[in-house]
């Protein structure tokens, strides 16, 4: 018996941030739309592995010791930690609450607005065709005018690390723990790997960072990095760098990594955090003739379009930046391409987060970058130590960098490292966006006490520098 086609204006495979916001978008258009889903649960890695249950996790690290509470605050700080057992039923607790409160609210944003929901795996059969096989359901095939790819990335799990989910873990794994490492080797340094050594570290878990590289999250300045690596190393954490892992062993009891510089780490867990790979093998991308480049990624145009006019890849799975925070952007961007409505581009600065203890925020280009593009640049300086309010918090290492051109005086970027740098990025971000410069933030009235009188602190000090 031939099966039937269901027709819509737009499908969007993956529940994550790209496709939930490309879903909505389309259904706020009016138009009739389908989100597939291959797993259980809605919301991709997003929700389900990856940003919202690490960061639920790491605030519960950061409520379970005295890091918030630094400095003359520290006397204060009455909580009695908890044990390992307990900490970790109490996070899980937690991340379980919020991953399934976000959920409920995905679902309803995505009910209300009209959106189909078809659980399943999608798959191409022509380029305007996808068959949907769920294992509760015989198969189905859907139709639209325009298909969003939004199928996300995995962890990439190289066939030499003989991962278990239990003592060797890869970022999905470790946040599903069921019981604390006693010490912790990771290997990548990166961002995923900075998060969770200072998670780990935070709990008092013993960890070692393994990393090729010279230099932590090398790409940033090393200005705003070594204020992260003291605070690592005054967690405990050890840097093993430029080295790399040349065996991992399991031992039932242990897992032993051995290095190229043939040193022997021994961890009672291992994270594996380099590196992740595209989903789009179940798609069969070669009925379409749709090919993935060499690392995996699909190419697509500014817009988000691939070589067929009406097929279009946003989130991981058309590679970098590969954030929630730029997919959910991507998503809105592509139905307003695709209906051609008013819609805005993604505009550059993007803000950059870095959930590390304490966290590193940035927008705009490095000063490295700028001496590469040969551009005359000021740089301004304010520690949190100068703020009350970084007194008021015990944040005294706290520190945001200003760069500004010389010669316009417009704001080119903004580096935080401190308390909140996430959210205070934002104020430097929009300067930059709308062609700002250095007197805006030094005329602007700030609130007081408030960390963000930095930006103040960091014009003035620019300003200086430009007169004298
Ligand atoms: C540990 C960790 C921490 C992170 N922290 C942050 C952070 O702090 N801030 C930030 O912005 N980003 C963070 N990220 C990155 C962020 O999670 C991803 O960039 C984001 O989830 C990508 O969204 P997406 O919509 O492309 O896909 P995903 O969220 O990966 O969702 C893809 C969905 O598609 C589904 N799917 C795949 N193939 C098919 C198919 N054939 N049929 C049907 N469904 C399919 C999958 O099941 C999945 O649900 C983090 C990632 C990790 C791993």
């Amino acid at each position: 018996m031939s099966m039937t086609t269901r027709n819509y204006d737009v499908l969007v495979v993956g529940s994550g941030p790209g496709g939930k916001h490309a879903a909505i978008a389309a259904a706020h258009m009016g138009k009739k739309v389908g989100i597939i889903e291959m797993q259980p649960n809605l919301g991709g890695v997003s929700l389900q592995s990856g940003t919202i249950p690490s960061k639920a996790l790491r605030e519960a690290a950061y409520l379970n010791s005295k890091f918030s509470a630094r400095g003359m605050r520290r006397a204060l700080a009455t909580q009695n930690k908890l044990s390992n057992s307990d900490f970790l039923i109490e996070a899980m607790r937690l991340k379980n609450t919020i991953v399934d409160k976000q959920e409920a609210i995905l679902l309803n944003q995505l009910m209300r607005n009209g959106v189909s929901i078809i659980p399943g795996k999608a798959s191409f059969v022509d380029e305007h065709t996808l068959e949907v096989k769920s294992p509760a359901r015989p198969p189905d095939q859907l139709s639209a005018d325009y298909i969003v790819l939004a199928t996300g990335s995995r962890p990439r799990r190289p066939k030499s690390v003989p991962f278990d989910d239990k003592r060797i873990l890869d970022s999905s794994s470790i946040l599903k723990l069921s019981r604390l490492p006693n010490q912790l080797t990771i290997i990548g340094g990166g961002v995923i790997a900075c998060e969770f050594a200072t998670m780990f570290a935070l709990l008092d878990i013993e960890v070692s960072i393994v990393d090729s590289h010279e230099q932590l999250l090398a790409y940033l300045d090393a200005d705003i990095t070594s204020i992260l690596v003291e605070h690592m190393e005054n967690m405990g954490i050890q840097l093993h760098m430029s080295t790399t892992v040349t065996a991992v062993k399991n031992t039932g009891d242990n897992v032993v990594v051995r290095t190229q510089r043939n040193e022997e780490i021994l961890g009672s867990h291992m994270l594996y955090a380099i590196g992740r790979i595209p989903n789009f093998e179940e798609l069969l991308l070669e009925n379409i003739n749709l090919e993935a480049e060499d690392a995996g990624w699909i190419l697509v145009d500014a817009n988000y379009k691939t070589k067929i006019d009406h097929i279009y890849v946003i989130g991981d799975l058309a590679g970098k930046p590969s954030l929630a925070s730029t997919a959910m952007e991507q998503g809105r961007h592509v139905i307003g391409h695709a209906y051609n409505h008013s819609f805005k581009s993604i505009e550059t600065p993007l803000p950059m987060a870095i959930y590390t203890i304490p966290e590193l925020s940035y927008t705009g280009p490095t000063e490295r970058e700028l001496k590469q593009s040969n551009i005359d640049y000021i740089v301004g300086n304010a520690s949190y130590e100068e703020t009350a309010r970084g007194q008021i918090i015990g944040d005294i290492r706290g520190h945001l960098k200003l760069l500004i051109d010389r010669q316009s005086r417009k704001v080119l970027g903004a580096h935080i490292i401190g308390e909140s740098a996430s959210e205070l990025i934002h104020l430097g971000q929009l300067v930059i966006g709308y062609g700002g410069t250095v007197d805006d933030l030094a005329n602007n009235v700030y609130n007081y006490p408030t960390l963000a009188e930095c930006y103040k602190t960091a014009a003035l000090d620019c300003i200086n520098r430009l007169e004298n």
